[in-house]
């Protein structure tokens, strides 16, 4: 493990995992790399007897801008060597083209990985501080508890790239559906606070704390019996899912790329082009 590395690991306490991202300089956007090293991240602290409680945090001043995209310039994008199921790519007969790599990527490194960070069979705790961007926002709404920062702000800003939504839409479950309509439709930024009322955010707590205040409720989690936090969380999370969650999911990735594949027609490229111009405020 090296600074270089784009998620470090520590144990904390013998049963605390402690996954931080690690691209401080991007603003902790993601890129392919940091997107597969932390599902590895979050299979060892799983596979881990040991570990009770894991915590997700981020190195640097803000969460995560998002996804890298620097890395994702058209429907050509591919992610050879990364794909777990091989299907995308440069591997011999698997060069399908058109919209296939696109769609296969992005369902297994955003909605598939997303859904099994969320479905992991132990408690989970995002450290969340600064701007949470889009992308950013699917690393801290698969966690069970999140904690923000006094200076958290969240944003999915998709709409202004000509996308109904980020690709893990769980928007209504998280603020709402009246809220999740107001902050798709304006781009506006949900303050930590903000976040908090609605449900999405347990604790806004000050930022030179936050790890701290994460790692004293991880510990105070870690004493209580292991299958039992499982079952808890299996049951909440079923109540979630039988509100028809997963088909949701489902049908917006659907749309979603109905507005990747827009874009590529009308512009050349997967997004709209005019966020580029949009005010400083409004764009990652
Ligand atoms: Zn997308």
């Amino acid at each position: 493990m090296s600074s270089e590395d784009p998620i470090l690991y520590t144990i904390l306490d013998e049963c605390i995992a402690i996954i931080q991202l690690n691209r401080p300089d991007a603003r902790n956007a993601q890129n392919t790399a940091l997107l597969y090293a932390l599902n590895d991240a979050f299979d060892r602290a799983a596979q881990d007897e040991k570990v009770k409680v894991i915590i997700l945090a981020a190195n640097g001043p803000h969460f995560s801008a998002g996804h890298d995209l620097r890395e994702a310039p058209s429907m050509d994008v591919l992610f050879e060597g990364m794909s777990r199921f091989k299907t995308v790519g440069t591997w011999d007969g698997y060069s399908e083209g058109g919209a296939s790599p696109l769609f296969t990527r992005e369902r297994e490194i955003f909605v598939d990985f997303c859904e099994r960070w969320r479905n992991l069979p132990k408690p989970t705790i995002a450290a969340v501080q600064g701007k949470c961007i889009a992308g950013g926002l699917m690393l801290a709404w698969p966690c069970d508890i999140i904690l923000a920062a006094e200076d958290a702000e969240f944003q999915d800003n998709t709409v202004s790239m000509g996308i109904g939504g980020v690709e893990y839409f769980v928007h209504p479950w998280e603020v709402g559906t009246r809220k999740a309509k107001e902050l798709l439709f304006t781009s506006d930024w949900l303050s930590a606070t903000d976040a908090q009322k609605l449900g999405m955010v347990n604790h806004v707590v000050p930022t030179e704390s936050l790890l701290d205040e994460a790692t004293a409720m991880a510990r105070k989690i870690a004493q209580k019996p292991m299958f039992a936090l499982r079952l808890a969380k299996e049951a909440v999370n079923a109540a979630e899912d039988a509100q028809g969650r997963p088909t949701a999911i489902k049908v917006a990735f659907g749309l979603h790329h109905v507005a990747h594949t827009h874009n590529q027609l009308k512009f050349g490229q997967v997004i709209d082009p005019t966020i580029f111009s949009l005010p400083t405020s409004e764009k990652k």
